[in-house]
């Protein structure tokens, strides 16, 4: 007797020749099975999937990149790296070695730099909100402190004149550069007065004396005439507030805020083609900053270190995250999906981006459209909405890239535990710089009151 097949609900299934769509065709599907040399299949066994791998390798040249761009163009540059985007300490010392100053913008992410060594004279200090402790041992220990409200402005001060010294200060400043969605909430306003009246206000108090500016006008922006504006704008204010009070500023800090190579949603042209590099970026700002200076080297003053608080761009693209397939189906609407073990709660970024996939190994088959969810119960758990891909089967290896910026600091340990993060390191060997979160990790730090010891207490027998 034959075996009947057993009855599947028909779906329709859009066809979709492999080698073009709409837009034409459509890349070779590139699989990808190493990092900097280091297999990646052996690291998954060692280390579990889903799995973080930093490039040391990429990361270093980056960070050199970065400076190479600014500093043949100005004569002194500091890059403060933006705790924020990634603060895995290996990360962090990675940039360090690289001349890097640390950016902190929170008591924790202050102490976080003290922790790895960081000397405070090496610490610059921005965000809304500094508590009075740290920020008293900030002062103490030399750190760059960015004003960013009055409160705080005062609360400076009466440290100060405790200490009987002198503490030189910077202040943020926001303003409209006409290219950016302005960000008015940090740091005093240029436009209303309020910059200015901070000015002089520090100007006419003995215990502090202004030191140099800082603004950052925003995160992924694309347009180098933001900079230019934003450059322009910040040396003018510099002549302003040093002709308004005796004091020299020394330094301007524009902030982060370069773009990484990352496919921002919305966008239609591929990322190497609208993100600028950081020659451009240099180029840009350094033009606007020359000319806005011109009058300064002639009056013997000296030009403004530049400090540049770059994360997103310096990080991005030196990080993948490794992660498996776990389940498949066909959705009611006929497309494919793929569900895998990580999701955005590893990839807060997926929210913004497009990020590109590829297979760990060569996957057999036409591509079709793909939805790739994450593993949360959460129906907004999608880490790619739409991304064409060949069959996938259950334990296929998939990369995401890039990932270093942001992630590794906006995970949550919501319904999964957080996996571990490796390095390959510039000699090839890989090693470990986070490991992977257990139950442990988690309970450790609860507490279980008495009475709820026992979460089925012993009932009388009825
Ligand atoms: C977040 C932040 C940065 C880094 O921004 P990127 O967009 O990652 O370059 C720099 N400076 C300040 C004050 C920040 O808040």
């Amino acid at each position: 007797m034959t075996q009947r097949m057993p009855w599947v609900k028909p779906a329709l299934t859009p066809h979709r020749a492999g080698g073009m769509n709409k837009f034409g065709a459509v890349r070779p599907q590139q699989h990808q099975p190493e990092l900097d040399g280091a297999a990646i299949a052996p690291l998954l066994e060692q280390y579990g999937s889903p799995l973080f791998i930093v490039s040391e390798k990429k990361l270093r040249e980056n960070a050199r990149h970065l400076r190479r761009a600014f500093s043949t163009r100005w004569p002194k540059v500091r890059h403060g790296w933006s705790y924020k985007t990634n603060y895995l300490g290996a990360v962090c010392n990675v940039l360090h070695q690289e001349g890097a100053w640390a950016e902190v913008v929170s008591e924790f992410e202050y102490r976080k730099a003290r922790a790895l060594g960081v000397p405070g004279s090496r610490i610059i200090f921005n965000g809304p909100w500094k508590p009075a402790g740290i920020l008293e041992q900030a002062l103490l220990e030399g750190a760059t402190i960015h004003l960013d409200h009055l409160d705080e402005l005062y609360a400076v001060e009466a440290i100060a004149r405790r200490l009987g010294k002198q503490i030189p200060i910077g202040l943020r400043l926001n303003f409209d550069t006409g290219h950016t969605e302005p960000w008015s909430r940090f740091g005093f306003n240029l436009e209303t007065g309020a910059a200015m009246d901070a000015v002089q206000r520090i100007g006419s108090s003995q215990w502090m004396k202004l030191a140099g500016l800082h603004s950052h006008i925003g995160t992924f922006v694309l347009d180098v005439r933001a900079y230019a504006r934003q450059a322009r704008i910040m040396a003018e204010f510099m002549e302003a507030a040093e002709r308004e009070t005796d004091c020299s500023i020394e330094y301007l800090d524009i902030g982060g805020g370069f773009a990484s190579r990352n496919a921002l949603q919305g966008l239609y042209l591929p990322p190497d083609q609208v993100v600028p590099s950081f020659e451009q970026y240099a180029e840009a700002i350094v033009d606007a900053l020359s000319e806005a200076t011109r009058g300064r080297t002639a009056l013997g003053k000296p030009l403004p270190v530049l400090v540049l608080e770059t994360g997103r761009a310096v990080v991005d693209d030196a990080e993948i995250l490794v992660t498996r397939v776990v389940g498949g189906k066909r959705l009611p609407d006929g497309r494919r999906a793929a569900i895998l073990d990580a999701g955005v709660n590893l990839l807060f970024t997926a929210y913004w981006y497009n990020h590109e996939v590829r297979p760990m190994q060569p996957l057999e088959g036409l591509a079709e459209e793909t939805v790739l969810y994450g593993p949360l119960c959460m129906n907004i758990d999608t880490v790619r909405a739409s991304v064409m891909l060949p069959p996938l089967n259950l334990g296929d290896a998939l990369l995401i890239s890039p990932v270093g910026a942001y992630n590794n600091t906006q995970w949550m340990q919501f319904i999964q535990n957080r996996p571990a993060v490796v390095m390959v390191m510039q000699d090839g060997k890989v090693e470990p710089i986070r490991l992977a979160e257990t139950l442990q990790t988690i309970t450790d730090i609860e507490r279980m009151p008495e009475t709820l010891r026992s979460p089925f207490p012993e009932t009388q027998p009825r």
